[in-house]
């Protein structure tokens, strides 16, 4: 269910397909969408969905 993102740019974000909110990668903090369901874990640099990863799309400012 969690894939690591370390590695990703740091312009990227993971949308939540719930909810719609943007979870940036970047920050090294702990964050989640407002619905709860995307989740990311600073520390253990991973992050993930409730409903699965199909529920996860990744999206680049560039
Ligand atoms: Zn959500």
């Amino acid at each position: 269910m969690f894939q690591r993102y370390a590695g990703l740019r740091s312009d990227y974000y993971a949308r939540c397909h719930h909810c719609g909110d943007l979870v940036s990668l970047l920050t090294q903090v702990d964050e989640s969408c407002r619905c709860g369901r995307l989740l990311k874990d600073s520390s253990a640099c991973r992050f993930g969905h409730s409903d699965g990863d199909a529920s996860i799309a990744i999206y680049s400012q560039n």
